[in-house]
């Protein structure tokens, strides 16, 4: 199955939407969920009269089983069509969802967007699509959703993909780039199949349409970049750090370093599914053995890369942000912690270098006093404890950040320079 070039999927859209639906109905027409793990929790679901809401409650079900996960904050869950092999980025009804749409959306290649047709362009469609498209999103396929909603009405679904038109030229997203399916994720019209409903629509299902999505490239040309997650001591092995490839390749008898933690080693094994394997490559969920190296030695947070070519560790960096929300108004000198793959870090925004006009990118203001909610700005930032963090031009897996405090996401960002310790 991993044969197939492998595509990241964001599913994205306004709460209630139908993404977790939608995602639950794609795994079952691929065969990613066995039948019987879908009867389980239909019947479970009617138990708790919720009956026919099965595919919501699968992914319910994969959500909580994340959290009791701990150490993965990220969904894998993974599909297959003829031409690729899928691993959906989303986190449905989980309570850092934007959070982990930032950090997830950053690795995503593609993206489904999902409107409800009865509801049309809401508050968070507009806001992960701002999201998507500062975070560098190729495509996007636009599920117009609950087509059984509005009786499959044709006028219903133009209006509502003008409206995301629209949207999308405000964010500079190429509509070229987008492309508008009539969906019914709960009775499953134009996922799989072409809908009998629908006779005024002749392009691709939802399937087709991910199975003709371009190929993204193979990130194996930048370095090995590989953000540990957790360490382990394993009885008869030793140390264990785990985590993803997020570019090159990890390979036994390499030599590694950790950054921040500032320690080197020799690659004794690599392990993945309970398995030895002569070498991980990126989206390879690993764990490995580093001679020589304790389990205080490294931590959550640090980076694993060549020992010639090492995670950069920033003594600032400067960077383009997005406020999504902010009570008041940010001035240099704030320090909320910052998110970035898995390190999380307090950082003072040292200064407020430009204020850029959010459509066009373009600055608006030099040295603004302070910036708030809906604004853009490139800012420069200042780690509170050593942060190993990369230019997003050089490897964009390790330069996009989410900004976070009052248990809320104030601002998403992605690295535009880096200056090293
Ligand atoms: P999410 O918050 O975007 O993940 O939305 P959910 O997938 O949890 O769906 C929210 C509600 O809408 C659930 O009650 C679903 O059963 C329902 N729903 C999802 N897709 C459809 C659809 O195509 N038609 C109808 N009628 N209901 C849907």
């Amino acid at each position: 199955m991993s044969d197939k070039p492998h595509q990241n999927l964001a599913v994205i859209g306004h709460v209630d939407h139908g993404k977790s639906t939608m995602v639950g109905r794609l795994l079952f027409e691929t065969g990613s969920v066995p039948e019987h793990v879908i009867e389980q929790y239909r019947e479970e679901a009617e138990e708790k009269g919720k009956g026919g809401f099965e595919f919501a409650y699968v992914m319910d079900n994969l959500a909580e089983e994340r959290e009791r996960g701990v150490t993965i904050d990220i969904a894998h869950q993974e599909f297959d069509t003829d031409n690729y092999y899928f691993t959906i980025v989303d986190c449905p009804g989980h309570r850092d969802f934007v959070k982990n749409m930032i950090t997830g959306a950053s690795q995503a290649d593609n993206a489904v967007l999902v409107v409800a047709a009865d509801d049309g362009v809401a508050p968070q469609t507009q806001e992960h699509v701002f999201l998507a498209r500062t975070l560098g999103i190729g495509e996007l396929i636009v599920a117009v959703n609950k087509m059984d909603l509005v009786d499959y009405d044709e006028d219903k679904y133009r209006g509502v993909v003008d409206d995301v038109k629209k949207l999308l030229q405000q964010v500079r997203f190429s509509t070229d780039d987008a492309s508008f399916i009539p969906t019914s994720a709960f009775e499953g019209d134009n996922v799989s199949e072409k809908s009998d409903n629908t006779p005024w629509y002749d392009g691709p299902t939802l399937l087709e349409a991910l199975n003709n999505l371009p190929e993204p490239s193979e990130p194996t040309d930048a370095p090995l970049r590989l953000p540990i997650q957790d360490v382990y001591t394993i009885s008869g092995i030793g140390t264990v750090p785990v985590g993803r490839v997020e570019t090159g390749i990890l390979e036994t008898g390499a030599n590694v370093s950790f950054q921040p933690s500032d320690v080197s080693g020799e690659v004794k094994t690599v392990e993945m599914h309970h398995e030895e394997v002569p070498e991980a490559r990126p989206g390879d969920n690993v764990g490995f053995n580093v001679r020589g190296i304790g389990k205080d030695d490294i931590r959550r947070g640090d980076v694993c890369g060549p020992a010639e070519d090492p995670p950069k560790v920033a003594e600032t960096f400067q960077a383009q942000i997005v406020v999504m929300q902010h009570p008041s108004v940010i001035t240099a000198g704030y320090t909320p912690v910052f998110h970035a793959h898995t390190a999380q870090v307090a950082c003072t925004i040292e200064s407020i270098d430009k204020k850029l006009d959010p459509a066009s990118g373009e600055v608006a203001e030099e040295n603004p006093d302070f910036i708030q909610a809906g604004d853009a700005a490139v800012v420069t930032v200042r780690p509170q404890k050593p942060l190993s963090i990369e230019p997003s031009s050089e490897i964009p897996e390790l330069g996009s950040f989410a900004v976070r405090d009052m248990g809320q996401t104030i601002a998403a960002g992605k690295v535009l320079s880096v200056q090293e310790r």
